[in-house]
């Protein structure tokens, strides 16, 4: 019988265990210990019902073009639970000059791909309108060098467009920073394309009708999520698991490799593994595998911010003053602590009674680090200010939730696929481990959920049981 460990019980380790566990069951002599620092199982992805809401902690939804996340809930039997977002009602606002302002609409990610909407818009000034045009005509460049996302927006649509768009939706995102983020590894079809095409405009139109024409599908929601809320995921995964393989209030402090197995001690207490997958955030699996210099080294290189949401509940009188649409994006130059916030009984059904209004807020980010030590009725107060500044909303609400998550969301900055690289190589001389998490691949649950998958599968393969599938 192999034994493997899997360190950390976020959606990336429960994935990893989900895809040992379907092959314990086909009869494979393999078992898994699942360690979990926290009491309870999900990481990030927490989901609360507050007076008929549902309030989502961390992630709220995952994006559709991304397949994995769906098609793992499709597998443990919540395909009938998948919702798309309202679409038809998308529309967001950016914070300018203190007054909401629509994006126009046909902008992809920051790159306008419509005319009108964007000439008309009254958000960008006359200058950025004639850089927009003159982006048409931007010249091929082969991205050798890594660069930031600034840099690059800068080069094709000048330093507005990253103040008002690219630097926002970052941090909508990832927390992060524009100014750092790596263009090669956030945005990796914006480098190909300039390489290709020069043009972002051109090229995102392009590869548009190329999607049209292989599959003239009806276009799917931008987002999906789950009725009952992203718990459910985590939910029907830990019901599908070994309960008796599932050790909460763990922490793991060390993972060493011995006697070519792994040593992997929590506490007081230390078992012996065939292999080991550290599913937690990079800096925690730096300090786990401290042992290995090198790996370690490159481990805690990567940066992870910290954030906050905070969910207000309000009644149907605020749900009918509030504007149409999903929400805003607040940038730094509006000197508000709040970086976003989401008008979720607009954007997914299930979510909010007729009678109630659901707004989202998301803090913190690679920017304001201090959101972490600030006490969540401070957080609430900054919340409530800000959104009487900016939205006029000054009513009570009927309940308020403040979670703070420390760092959770890693930053890809100027580097980070070579250092990703790095570490690949180095494990692959360290027979027996393997890597998942937000801090190597892609910081969404989807990308999570295939990252779990994918080291699960690089161990059974190589104990020689990934074939029978
Ligand atoms: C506020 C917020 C909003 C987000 N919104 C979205 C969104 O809308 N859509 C989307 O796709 N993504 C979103 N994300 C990103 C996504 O949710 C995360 O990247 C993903 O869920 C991370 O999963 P994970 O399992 O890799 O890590 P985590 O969820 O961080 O889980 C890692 C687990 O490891 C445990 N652990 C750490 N160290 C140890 C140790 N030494 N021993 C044992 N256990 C340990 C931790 O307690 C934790 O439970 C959001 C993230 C945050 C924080």
């Amino acid at each position: 019988m192999k034994r493997i460990a899997i360190i950390g019980g976020g959606i990336s380790g429960l994935s990893a265990a989900y895809t040992i566990e379907k092959k314990r069951q086909s009869g494979t002599p393999v078992e898994y210990v699942l360690f979990e620092s926290s009491p309870r199982l999900g990481g990030v992805v927490a989901t609360e019902r507050v007076d008929g809401c549902l309030v989502e902690a961390g992630p709220d939804s995952f994006l559709t073009e991304k397949p994995w996340a769906a098609d793992l809930c499709c597998k443990i039997g919540l395909g009938d639970q998948l919702i798309g977002s309202n679409d038809s009602e998308r529309k967001t606002y950016i914070v300018a000059k203190g007054k909401l302002v629509e994006m126009p609409d046909g902008l992809m990610f920051m790159v306008p791909t419509k005319i009108m909407p964007t000439v008309m818009s009254p958000l960008f000034s006359l200058r950025t309108k004639i850089r927009m045009a003159a982006e048409w005509f931007h010249p091929r460049r082969n991205a050798v060098e890594d660069e930031t996302v600034a840099q690059m927006v800068e080069r094709h649509y000048g330093s507005e467009m990253v103040e008002l768009l690219a630097d926002p939706l970052l941090c909508g995102i990832y927390g992060g920073d524009a100014s750092q983020l790596s263009v090669r590894a956030v945005l990796p079809r914006f480098a190909d394309m300039e390489s290709k095409h020069g043009s972002l405009g051109r090229g995102i139109l392009k590869a548009r009708k190329k999607t049209i024409a292989a599959a003239s599908l009806p276009a799917r929601p931008v987002f999906t999520s789950l009725k009952e809320g992203m718990q459910q995921l985590v939910d029907a995964l830990v019901a599908r698991l070994d309960a008796s393989a599932l050790n909460t209030s763990t922490l793991v402090q060390a993972v060493i490799r011995e006697h070519d197995g792994w040593t992997v001690s929590a506490g007081y207490q230390s078992d012996c593994f065939d292999a080991v997958i550290v599913a937690t955030p990079a800096h925690a699996a730096a300090a786990a595998l401290s042992t290995d210099e090198s790996l370690a080294r490159d481990l805690a290189g990567i940066k992870y911010s910290s954030s906050a949401t905070v969910t207000l509940g309000y009644d149907e009188k605020v749900r009918r003053s509030l504007p149409p649409g999903f929400g805003f994006l607040v940038p730094r130059s509006a000197g508000s602590r709040m970086l976003a916030a989401t008008f979720v009984h607009n954007k997914f059904p299930h979510r909010a009674p007729d009678n109630r209004a659901l707004i989202r807020c998301f803090l913190g980010g690679a920017r304001d680090e201090k959101i972490i030590q600030t006490s969540g009725e401070e957080i609430l107060r900054i919340v409530r200010d800000e959104l009487r500044q900016i939205i006029g909303l000054n009513a009570e609400p009927l309940f308020a939730r403040v979670y703070k998550w420390k760092s959770a969301m890693a930053q890809y900055s100027v580097g980070h696929l070579e250092r990703v690289q790095r570490i690949e190589s180095r494990r692959q001389n360290l027979p027996g481990l393997a890597l998942a998490g937000n801090g190597y691949n892609g910081i969404g649950v989807p990308d999570c959920v295939r990252s779990g998958a994918e080291a699960a599968g690089k161990i059974l393969a190589e104990m020689g049981m990934w074939s029978s599938a």
